[in-house]
């Protein structure tokens, strides 16, 4: 690996307790660029920016995908990284969809402990404090030609991140919009995924929820994410989840959720959701808890969801009670060191 440290370090300007999420970044970057059917070196550089073309491969035709992550700050400093070999998987998997070349581990590994390393002063310490790291690969070859590109760039960039605390939301069940289709993408965490969802969400926004509950294409009649997240639902004492697919990210926190949930002995269990059987059980007062979970805010629970016009409420539960944010604690006392780790997520 290739370093250049920063000259001009803006590390003793920030303050842990007032910085902008994802308009800061940490003082270094990763780049590692390919070209003539390899990649160069892991170049660790000083956080800036790059020059490119507008007639760039990968905002033109989309060749562009990503991975999020964090590293956590324990009580004692020690910073770890959560399960980072899946995202690396993940990443390839993109990759591979969008027929871009995938990145080695050494590359993407050694590049994630080098950056998280160098630059541990920019972890904030503290309950739902951490570091929300971005890698990712792009096509840079400048050519105005739809076709696979040859030239690629793959950078790590991260900025702090703080409390994952959010308020219940309000959730739009699609009725209408899909995030993916049979035989497309949605598997894959491509760039062109989230701009398309922006406009629907938008949409929902204007009729007052936060976010989608994107069914599926063809009929709209089963639950498969929501927003950028996998959803959860829970009737009386079961939590039920839909199986990943073509048309669902294979998302890390849901996979601990599964297993967490498991090691509990609560009952999961990975089906289809019907949003029939999601409305009738919310009419019939067994429909207990529905939410999301995802790296960044880790769970973000519902309090109501919007379905032909009508909003059905749902119950705000305690820690006590909830499954959601019980789950959510042991996962989050995992990722801080503050629990064992019978699974060994801990890097
Ligand atoms: N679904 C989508 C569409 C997402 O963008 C994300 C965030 N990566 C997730 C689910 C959750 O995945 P993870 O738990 O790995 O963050």
């Amino acid at each position: 690996m290739i370093i250049h440290k920063s000259t001009n370090p803006r590390i003793s300007s920030f303050d842990p307790e007032n910085f902008s999420f994802g308009n800061t970044f940490i003082d270094h970057m990763i780049i590692c660029e390919f070209e003539d059917g390899k990649w160069g070196d892991v170049q660790l550089v000083p956080y800036g920016q790059l020059p490119f073309s507008p007639a760039m491969m990968g905002v033109n035709y989309g060749q562009a995908c990503f991975e999020g992550m964090k590293a956590y700050k324990d009580k004692d400093g020690k910073v770890f990284l959560f399960r980072p070999e899946k995202n690396f998987a993940r990443i390839n998997k993109s990759a591979s969809r969008l027929a871009m070349p995938e990145v080695t581990e050494e590359m993407f590994l050694e590049g994630l402990k080098a950056l998280v390393d160098i630059d541990r002063n920019w972890i904030p310490q503290g309950e739902g404090m951490s570091l929300y790291i971005r890698p990712l690969i792009f096509a840079t070859e400048e050519a105005l030609k739809a076709r696979i590109a040859n030239k690629y760039m793959f950078a790590i960039v991260a900025t702090p991140a703080k409390s994952y605390y959010t308020e219940p939301v309000s959730v739009k069940i699609s009725d209408f919009y899909s995030r993916a289709a049979n035989g497309g993408v949605g598997s894959a965490k491509a760039a062109g995924n989230y701009a398309a969802s922006f406009y629907p969400t938008k949409l929902a926004m204007e009729e007052g929820y936060d976010q989608i509950i994107w069914t599926d294409d063809s009929t709209h009649e089963f639950f498969e994410e929501s927003g950028t997240m996998n959803v959860f639902v829970r009737i009386n004492d079961k939590i039920y989840t839909p199986p990943t697919s073509e048309k669902i990210l294979d998302g890390i926190t849901r996979d601990s959720f599964i297993a967490l949930a498991n090691k509990r002995g609560i009952e999961m269990k990975i089906e289809p959701i019907s949003v029939k059987a999601v409305v009738e059980a919310q009419k019939n007062g067994t429909l207990k808890e529905v939410w999301g979970v995802g790296t960044a805010v880790v769970t973000s629970v519902f309090q109501a969801l919007g379905y032909k016009g009508e909003k059905l409420m749902l119950p705000i539960l305690t820690l006590e009670d909830s499954f959601a944010l019980t789950l959510q604690k042991d996962l989050v006392d995992i990722q801080t060191n503050n629990a064992e780790d019978p699974f060994g997520w801990r890097v």
